[in-house]
């Protein structure tokens, strides 16, 4: 039996919010996690060159499971952007792939 584990990073995002939620996401699958660059981002201000928050886990043979996880519940859900159709200028969800309600695609 091995005692060694290797720390992973499984998310990154200028957002601490985002990466909290993701740290949330584990600690309930009872997946040890923890951030870095946490005050990095702090100050308010998003530009260029500003380090993004990484979220890692202690045990990297989570760490296939910690990325699907936040992939499933966070990104898809988070970060796929409403589009809005160019034919009829209605707003759609990120989940449709064509315009619900002129039926055309982007
Ligand atoms: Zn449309």
């Amino acid at each position: 039996m091995q005692g060694l584990h290797v720390m992973q990073k499984v998310y990154s995002h200028e957002s601490l919010a985002l990466v909290n939620s993701a740290k949330n996401l584990l600690a309930l699958k009872h997946i040890d996690c923890f951030i870095k660059n946490e005050f990095m981002g702090s100050g308010g201000h998003v530009g260029l060159g500003t380090a993004l928050i990484e979220l890692w886990v202690f045990d990297d043979a989570q760490a296939t499971v910690a990325s699907s996880l936040i992939e499933d519940e966070l990104i898809k859900v988070v970060e796929a952007p409403a589009w809005q159709c160019l034919h009829c200028g209605e707003e759609n969800d990120s989940a449709f792939e064509s315009c619900w309600k002129c039926q055309r695609s982007p």
